[in-house]
């Protein structure tokens, strides 16, 4: 994959019925590293090398990665590479919104519409592991208006939904 040769394209829209059948993951990739670097330049923070190269990791496939096999991988480029390391990393990209943590898995996934304001819930296959966003704006509206209703005061929402994503159906 060349990302200098695509650099100057526009960020290109993606579908996540797309991303959960065969596809070709190169766009993806590129998808989340242009997305990355725009959103750091707009809001004027530094996408550093380890935080890119953390973000590639993540992104590489469409399975959740822990911070631990981060590391390792992590450490095969850089044998001094500390957990802190990448748990400082990993609270970057967070906040900047390029990753989301899996809470059911204690790992993360790249945030293919990082450029986009989106509340999303995450399809977990329990066959492949691979872990999907989809929009789950109106969820969050109802859950957070009737806890409201209760005299709640809601901060956050955590939606995680198990089940056999397409490509595991077909291969059963
Ligand atoms: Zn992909
Ligand atoms: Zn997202
Ligand atoms: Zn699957």
């Amino acid at each position: 994959m060349n990302l200098t040769m695509t650099r100057k394209t526009p960020i290109k829209l993606l579908d996540s019925n797309d991303m959960m059948h065969r596809h070709n993951h190169d766009d993806c990739m590129e998808h989340a590293l242009q997305a990355a670097e725009s959103i750091c330049a707009g809001q004027n923070i530094r996408l550093t090398p380890i935080r890119k190269r953390i973000l590639e990791l993540i992104c590489a496939s469409h399975q959740a990665i822990g911070a631990y096999q981060l590391l390792d991988q992590l450490k095969l480029e850089d044998s001094k590479a500390k957990p802190a390391t990448v748990y400082r990393a990993l609270d970057f990209l967070m906040d900047a919104g390029l990753v989301h943590k899996v809470e059911s898995l204690n790992a993360y996934i790249g945030c293919l519409t990082a450029d986009k304001d989106h509340h999303s819930a995450i399809l977990i296959c329990k066959s492949c592991n691979n872990a999907f966003e989809i929009d789950a704006e109106v969820c969050y509206s109802d859950l957070f208006e009737k806890s409201r209703s209760f005299g709640f005061t809601p901060h956050e929402l955590t939606l995680e939904l198990r089940g056999v994503c397409v490509d595991c159906q077909a291969k059963a």
